[in-house]
């Protein structure tokens, strides 16, 4: 949650979830789902519709989801599992598992929350009030900081990209209340509408704690005014991709320089930071712009900002009226899901995101079986020596890269299903009954824990994603391939489903987390992490070419009404979706020649590998979910990773004998790996 510059994923949202105990059958004798296909749909003209449509048909967004996909089912599945360990927790019944125990049932207990009403907000309240003028903001700032606040700018703990053996301090860019700084600058009808929207529901959270008439109207614009200056010193999402762009090594004195009216020294204190000598300040022109900010705003204006964040970050452990507020401006106007989640739903996911190792402990105690790993490590070295190969054989690379390129792949290492090391929560204090108190105190704990890293050596057996979550990841900075438990089984891994389904799967899942070695950012990563070139300038420009088709195919997609698919944002997410399939098939091929090709539920074997892949991404979206998804989503929207990477292979044209101008043959097919 607080990792500055994300490791590459397979799908954004980390979602919350638990493996099923057992490995259900599969409903066919492959594996497919066969009844979530649309048989009348001609796979060449419309592949997607063709593996999912029966799917996207029977399974409508429910009212309290924004998305409804493979996925999430898969999280509702395990969902339940987590609930029984959760509800099993919390009557005491297991000593050990205390503290998620107290701190769901603390969540849980809405009466008592309701009873408090925002008094348990009063203390921090009252320090914003006493703030007399911009100098005395550093320790405040910390403190917010320290309990998940995020007012102004992030600060952390992440390894240094040009050494990526130690861990250093950062300061990025923040203190936003909508999703991105586009949201802020951009004029279409849509946009101006959305904020519109967010200075209602600013003006409704004021009123809830009271405010007074001309308040509840000026305090909105205040905020509005507040954030929008920020955002306009803010980096884009595009230029974020680009790692020399948010890396820039400074002194304390150059970053205090930055922000003169800011005092660090005071902020590095409280919040305890071990000493700090240099750090990476992502983006020098926003620390500029915010100093400039802090410079002009009067200090009431700066204290409702303050207060704001204070209830923004508290909403889902505030009495109900701020709860429904919450979910109405975030849930329904950001995201279009008609109605909240139910209690009990969303304090799983706080307590997975709260105490995620101790969740997680739990349940891959009953539920992460030795054969999922032992099958998932065969696949990983499969899978590698596929792209061992793709890299000898390529054309456009010369045998110099090709050396760097073998020296990073043969240096991967992987982590499967959950930490061999449990994360010791024994200085997080967690008190039945104090819902909010749990949560700032849990947001404590990770703040410190990522603090304590800063001058240390980076440990990679740190997982970035706790176990029962549905997603895959690659750190570049660790060069490792991570895939914890929760993706671990159907759609995309199943011991009883035929091979070819598997890769089309989680075959697929690891060839894309390693093609992210190997993308537009990941290539700028050594073997050990570093960033480095390891180029010539030769090969960075055929490989630049090559990721220009990719821009270009998927630039025309078109995501919703008038807005396109970005492809400059999406490139990374694409160029290993397409390679990550390729690589997964060339590993199932290499392995098919030791048995016979025959034929299931109908399909051939490759058929069955492009259909396996397909039906991991059945999906339905509300409109504004899929909005969302185009403007701030790294990756693109389902139908387009299908059907954007099938029409790139002639593997999919043989295998479902497509004619070379059906709509899935692309003329100028891209390929990068
Ligand atoms: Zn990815």
């Amino acid at each position: 949650m607080r990792r500055l510059f994300a490791a590459f994923t397979l799908v954004a949202l980390p979602l919350a979830a638990a493996m099923a105990s057992a490995q259900s059958s599969p409903s066919s004798e492959s594996g497919l789902q066969l009844d979530a296909m649309d048989r009348s749909a001609d796979p060449c003209a419309d592949f997607y519709q063709y593996a999912c449509g029966g799917w996207i048909a029977n399974n409508p967004v429910p009212a309290d989801r924004s998305t409804w996909s493979r996925f999430d089912e898969l999280q509702e599945r395990n969902n339940e599992a987590l609930h029984r360990i959760l509800e099993r927790a919390a009557s005491g019944s297991e000593p050990e598992q205390k503290k998620i125990g107290d701190y769901y049932a603390s969540c849980l207990d809405e009466a008592s929350i309701n009873q408090k009403g925002t008094a348990p907000l009063g203390p921090l309240v009252s320090k914003i009030d006493a703030l007399s003028s911009v100098a005395d903001l550093a320790p405040l700032v910390a403190e917010l900081h320290t309990i998940g606040v995020n007012v102004f700018f992030s600060f952390g703990a992440q390894a240094d990209f040009k050494d990526a053996s130690v861990e250093m301090a950062i300061a990025d860019q923040g203190g936003l209340g909508l999703p991105d700084r586009d949201y802020y600058l951009r004029d279409d009808a849509k946009s101006t509408e959305l904020r519109k929207q967010y200075l209602e529901h600013i003006g409704n959270i004021a009123r809830l704690v009271g405010a007074s008439a001309q308040g509840v109207e000026s305090i909105p614009d205040i905020v509005m005014r507040t954030e929008t200056a920020l955002a306009r010193g803010a980096l884009d999402r595009v230029s974020r991709r680009d790692p020399t762009r948010i890396y820039h090594k400074l002194t304390p004195a150059e970053l205090q320089a930055l922000t003169p009216t800011f005092q660090w020294t005071r902020y590095f204190t409280a919040v305890a930071a071990p000493p700090i000598y240099a750090l990476n300040v992502t983006e020098p022109d926003f620390f500029k712009g915010l100093g400039q900010v802090l410079a002009s705003t009067p200090i009431a204006e700066i204290k409702h900002y303050l207060k704001w964040h204070v209830i923004h970050a508290s909403a889902p452990m505030l009495p109900t009226a701020f709860v429904d507020e919450n979910f109405r401006f975030y849930g329904t106007a950001l995201t279009g899901a008609k109605e909240l989640r139910p209690r009990w739903k969303r304090c799983v996911d706080y307590t997975d995101s709260d105490l995620g190792e101790e969740l997680g402990k739990a349940f891959v105690k009953e539920a992460f079986g030795p054969q999922a790993k032992a099958d998932m490590l065969k696949m990983i070295h499969e899978i590698e020596s596929a792209l061992e190969k793709d890299i000898h054989e390529l054309a456009w690379m010369t045998d110099t890269t090709k050396k760097e390129a073998l020296v990073k792949l043969h240096a991967v290492t992987e982590k499967i299903g959950y930490p061999d090391r449990w994360r010791d929560y024994s200085a997080l204090t967690i008190v039945r009954g104090d819902a909010l108190g749990n949560s700032q105190r849990a947001n404590a704990f990770e703040f410190h824990r990522q603090l304590n890293k800063i001058g240390k050596p980076a440990d990679k057996t740190e997982w970035g994603m706790t176990p029962p979550t549905v997603n895959a990841y690659y750190n570049p900075l660790q060069n490792n391939i991570n895939f914890p438990a929760g993706i671990l089984q159907s759609p995309f891994y199943n011991v009883k489903s035929d091979r070819a389904v598997n890769f089309g799967g989680a075959g697929a899942v690891i060839g894309h987390e390693l093609t992210h070695g190997f993308d537009d950012q990941g290539r700028q990563f050594d073997a050990r992490g570093n960033l480095k070139d390891w180029w010539t300038a030769e090969d960075a420009k055929a490989f630049t070419g090559r990721a220009q088709c990719f821009v270009d195919e998927y630039s025309n997609f078109t995501a919703i009404d008038e807005v396109k698919v970005n492809g400059k944002l999406t490139l990374g997410e694409n160029t290993a979706d397409n390679g990550g399939l390729r690589l997964s098939l060339m590993a199932y091929m290499a392995t098919l020649a030791a048995e016979p090709a025959k034929s299931l539920d109908g399909f051939t074997p490759e058929q069955r590998l492009f259909l396996g892949w397909g039906q991991v991404w059945c999906d339905n979206r509300r409109p504004e979910a899929l909005r969302l998804m185009a403007q701030t989503n790294p990756h693109s929207p389902p139908r387009n990773r299908v059907n954007g990477v099938v029409s790139n292979m002639p593997e999919f044209q043989k295998a479902f004998s497509c004619k070379a101008d059906d709509p899935m043959v692309r003329k100028n097919q891209c390929r990068v790996w």
